[in-house]
């Protein structure tokens, strides 16, 4: 199974990587992860990605793409591979496709978990954390017994700088306005299997799967 995920922050895609890669025994390949690999290695590749990082710049998608390139070149990507974080733009994705055909394999499905923007705003703003034992709470999906307290130590619950609803709405903002041509070159190519983010964890993996594998 090679699949690429896409899903705004806050969708719970970590926790659905997590699930695809167990099930079909397939390596989650997320470039951020690639790139301390080679960071830590000190492979050339990670060295000049290295270099854009520090000054704080994108690191240009030919070094991104020779670095995903690399590392679906492996042997544990025989069977399939789910990358997460990229492709972000069309360009990527074209690469990507690029480098697939010369390796004479293709993509199998892009899963694409969907939310509202209003229910993904919620869902973070939402949020509480313990000051002293960092336990999560959410005021409306999981709230603490006392308000504002935590229910293990009475610690009290704060919202992270992250959690608050500008920092939200910008971080979903620029995830939907980069994604949307993606999604759309997806969706021409027939690859887009739109998934309802909108529910629980299990109703959306149970649904991934069955539409993986066209139940
Ligand atoms: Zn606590």
């Amino acid at each position: 199974m090679r699949l690429v995920l896409l899903g705004p922050p806050g969708v719970g895609k970590g926790t659905q990587a997590s699930n695809i890669v167990k099930k079909y025994n397939i390596p989650h390949i997320s470039t951020g992860d690639i790139f301390r690999a080679n960071i830590k290695e000190g492979t050339e590749l990670g060295l000049t990605a290295k270099e854009y990082m520090d000054k704080g710049l994108l690191v240009p998608d030919e070094i991104v793409v020779s670095i995903v390139k690399d590392r679906l070149t492996k042997d544990d990507c025989k069977e399939g591979f789910l990358l997460d974080g990229f492709p972000r733009t069309v360009e990527q994705a074209k690469a990507l496709d690029n480098e697939l055909i010369k390796m004479g394999i293709k993509l199998d499905k892009v899963v694409n978990i969907e939310a509202d923007e209003d229910v993904l705003i919620e869902r973070a703003t939402g949020r509480r954390i313990c000051k002293e034992c960092g336990s999560t709470y959410h005021i409306k999906n999981n709230p603490p017994k006392v308000e504002g307290k935590c229910d293990l130590d009475g610690g009290i619950l704060y919202q992270r700088d992250d959690d608050k609803v500008e920092t939200v709405a910008t971080r979903i903002q620029v995830y939907l306005d980069q994604t949307q041509p993606l999604i759309k070159y997806y969706t021409d190519k027939g690859l887009i299997l739109n998934i309802d983010g909108v529910r629980s964890i299990e109703d959306i993996f149970e649904t991934i799967v069955n539409s993986l594998e066209n139940k």
